[in-house]
């Protein structure tokens, strides 16, 4: 009988060139296989950590987003196509990942995530990235992974900007530590966004879920990564927790 902790020969093809890199190996594959993940939102960001995610061959992701597919979400949501339009977003991302990838199980909820319904949305996974777009359910998803002592893959962009940076509860600063609540956020036109810059900002997050999966160093931690794309630079800056943090102060 074939043994269900290895790989099927058309697995090992799909997967060939990320085994063949030393530092994942048929071993990290199987880390990435039995991982379970929370990506939040599937717009700008989440089409592409989502579509990445399932071509790595992470075993089990969840997606969530409680909104339609429109118009003005194609020219950087490239998960959506043009036929797509007036259909639920986690409809049609299930689609399209089920597609790319039969041996990832999707789970898709069509459901605002509020911080009522967190902690249960986010269920078993054990990695949150962040594809939100707005602070307010960044503030709920942050809470909930010190909660839960799970990492959150913070990521967010602006125009020609974006940020990145992975939060590890009681071992880095967490979203409130480097964006304190200042109350003032309110409900704001949506800013403009160039696809491409979702797309690089997404794609980090998915590279440092991967090695938090695997279990490599060099993680993006302590450190708030910011791309600008009108000069072409990556700038770090050191980031610390703050031990009267509402969120995670006192958490070990
Ligand atoms: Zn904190």
């Amino acid at each position: 009988m074939e043994d269900p902790k290895e790989f099927t020969r058309e697995e090992l093809l799909r997967y060939n060139r990320q085994i063949m890199i030393p530092d994942i190996g048929e071993e990290g594959q199987r880390k990435i296989r039995d991982a379970k993940v929370f990506v939040a939102g599937i717009g700008g960001l989440g089409s592409i950590s989502s579509y990445y995610l399932t071509a790595a061959g992470i075993g089990h992701l969840k997606i969530a987003d409680k909104d339609k597919v429109e118009h003005s979400n194609l020219n950087r949501q490239i998960i959506h196509w043009t036929d797509d339009i007036g259909e639920w977003k986690s409809e049609s991302s299930l689609r399209k990942l089920r597609g790319l990838n039969p041996h990832c199980c999707i789970e898709a909820l069509q459901v605002e995530i509020t911080e009522h319904n967190c902690l249960e949305i986010i269920g078993d996974c054990s990695i949150i990235v962040d594809a939100m777009d707005n602070m307010k359910t960044r503030r709920v998803l942050n809470a909930a992974a010190v909660k839960k002592k799970i990492p959150y893959i913070f990521g967010g962009v602006h125009q020609l900007d974006g940020m990145v940076s992975t939060f590890i509860p009681g071992k880095t600063p967490c979203l409130e530590c480097v964006f304190p609540d200042d109350r003032q956020e309110s409900a704001s036109t949506p800013p403009g966004i160039l696809g491409p810059v979702p797309g690089m900002i997404a794609c980090i997050q998915v590279i440092e879920a991967v090695k938090l999966i695997v279990g490599l160093e060099g993680l993006l931690t302590g450190r708030l990564l910011s791309f600008c794309a009108n000069d072409m630079t990556f700038r770090e800056f050191k980031i610390k927790r703050n031990p009267e943090c509402s969120v995670c102060g006192g958490i070990r």
